[in-house]
């Protein structure tokens, strides 16, 4: 078929609005990601040693990358990647939960030597952002609460996204166990009957300290909930919930609102 020019340039014109369209469109149905989630954490525990290669590696589930600064030049990938699959396996068998698919695990460099994580749960990818100076286990303690969000996807579903932070950011903490508690046994253990926060309190944009205060506290108060209440009802309650601090329908699934479970944890850490 022989086209006029003119022809040729509107085709060529319609192909550039559809591929705009579509463009567009597939913008527009980007999943939602979740903020990113910051925990600063100062746990203790064995620091593998890694390497200094900067090629992702691909090992069925976990496909890792690391940035270069990120890691000490001295460190061993393939001991992150054993110490990564092995976090995985715990915050697992933990919580009761798997992964419905392999994940993206980015481990950044951060100039100021901050550490701190995210998870992007609907795009299945976890990153922790660190530097050469700090040990790779507390990379990894990271890694283990932002898997939780990740199996916290995978089990839950859409509703993870809208949870009750207290019980999101909560659940991930107390799934990251040992990751988290150093020496401690328990999250009640680790607090020491102090909890100077309220329950309901904003998370986001507050310095390190207090947000790692906060986390704590709610990984003491799903301690309590699971302790006390059951796995079942724990799962109904944090399905329950719109993204904002209180929200979830303590309520309904207990039967006691939260000022009433709050003063009964608090009795309870003592
Ligand atoms: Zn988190």
């Amino acid at each position: 078929m022989i086209l006029t020019l003119r022809t040729r340039w509107l085709l060529a014109a319609i192909v550039v609005i559809v591929a705009a369209a579509a463009i567009t469109v597939s913008r527009t149905h980007q999943p939602r990601r979740l903020a990113p989630l910051v925990a600063n954490f100062s746990g203790d525990g064995a620091v593998p040693a890694i390497s200094r290669s900067m090629r992702p590696v691909q090992v069925d589930t976990l496909r890792i990358s690391v940035a270069p600064q990120a890691l000490p030049s001295d460190a061993s990938l393939d001991a992150i990647t054993a110490e990564l699959y092995t976090a995985l396996a715990y915050v697992s068998a933990r919580t009761g939960t798997t992964l419905a698919g392999p994940i993206t695990v980015q481990i950044l460099a951060d100039p100021q030597c901050a550490l701190h994580g995210a998870a992007y749960t609907q795009t299945r990818e976890v990153h922790v952002t660190t530097c050469a100076a700090i040990p790779p286990a507390r990379a990894v303690n990271i890694l283990a609460h932002e898997f939780v969000h990740q199996l916290a996807h995978d089990y839950y579903g859409d509703a993870h996204l809208r949870s009750d932070p207290i019980l999101l950011e909560g659940w991930a903490t107390w799934g990251a166990g040992h990751y988290w508690l150093g020496r401690h046994a328990t999250f009640r253990a680790f607090l020491g009957g102090q909890a100077p926060l309220p329950l309901i309190t904003n998370h986001l944009g507050r310095p390190a300290a207090e947000m790692n205060t906060l986390y704590y506290q709610w990984a003491s108060f799903v301690e309590y909930l699971l302790v006390t209440y059951g796995r079942d009802a724990f799962d109904r309650l944090y399905r329950s919930g719109n993204g904002v601090p209180g929200s979830a329908d303590y309520q309904g699934v207990y039967g006691v609102d939260l000022a009433t479970l709050e003063a009964a944890w608090r009795e309870w850490l003592r």
